[in-house]
């Protein structure tokens, strides 16, 4: 009976173990658009500091090793590929990993307002501008340790996968950057972590957006909202509510498209709530 019991509890430790662990990272995916977690020196070690292409990515503590977090860009190549490890003491090591290439599906779309897909001189001004913004906000890095239990921001039916290769009107365009929910118009988003809110605007493409730095270079990007809840530098915590689903900026109809940034890459999100729906 007492052998019985002690094995049940460890068997439900054992589990309950597995559980948050599972759910702490996000899947290693060693392809391009995908996330590479890789150990980089004992946990029992200062935090070091680890650059993949002279960007510093995020690094969070594992049970016996610093792990890197690293987000690998969709215009990365497969092949051998190096991150820069600076311990405290100032060495300097190189470890490499592998990305395996990887075939995303071809979508092909129709956008009504022609001026979204050839944009008139004014509106190339704008995103010129907008542009350099959305680069700078993107490689936002805070120093701060971030937490990567994510939940998917709102609940709806997948409508483009992240890396989808994309034609808008018979035209070729940048491969899809993030995750399109389909939704109705104004169904609740919620925040996937805990975050600081660096930026509510309205831009161009993305219409109504809100990005949030949850720090390490990690950076979530909500899109063509109908309204936003929260302001620049608020503090908001996992699964609070920050916006709702709209049709503004580029789109064929209501939807969230959500963009996940790991030190400047957009990767795929599905990867950070493989295990959390
Ligand atoms: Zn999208």
């Amino acid at each position: 009976m007492n052998i019985k019991l002690s094995l049940t509890t460890l068997l439900f430790f054992h589990l309950l173990f597995i559980n948050t662990t599972a759910k702490a990272f996000p899947a290693n995916s060693l392809r391009p658009g995908g996330i590479g977690v890789i150990s980089v020196i004992p946990s029992n070690q200062p935090k070091p500091f680890v650059s993949y292409k002279k960007s510093p990515v995020a690094l969070i503590k594992g049970q016996q090793n610093w792990l890197a977090v690293i987000g690998i860009a969709l215009g990365d190549k497969p092949g051998s590929h190096e991150i820069k490890i600076k311990d405290n003491s100032g060495k300097t090591k190189t470890k490499r990993f592998n990305v395996k290439a990887h075939q995303y599906k071809t979508q092909r779309l129709t956008i009504k307002n022609k001026n979204k897909v050839n944009p008139n001189k004014k509106s190339s001004k704008r995103i010129e501008r907008e542009y350099l913004l959305k680069q700078k906000l993107k490689k936002t890095f805070s120093s701060n340790t971030p937490k990567m239990n994510f939940i998917k921001p709102v609940s709806g039916r997948d409508s483009g996968r992240f890396g989808l290769r994309r034609t808008l009107n018979k035209q070729k365009r940048n491969p899809h950057s993030g995750m399109d929910i389909a939704a109705p118009e104004g169904r609740k988003i919620k925040a996937t972590e805990s975050g600081k809110v660096i930026f509510v605007g309205d831009l161009f493409f993305t219409g109504k957006v809100i990005y949030l730095d949850h720090g390490n270079g990690l950076i979530s990007l909500y899109a063509h909202l109908s309204k936003s809840h929260v302001r620049l530098g608020q503090q908001v915590k996992r699964g609070e509510l920050i916006a709702r689903v709209g049709k503004t900026g580029r789109v064929t109809g209501a939807h969230l498209h959500w963009t996940v940034y790991l030190n400047g890459n957009a990767v795929d999100p599905a990867l950070f709530i493989a295990n959390n729906k």
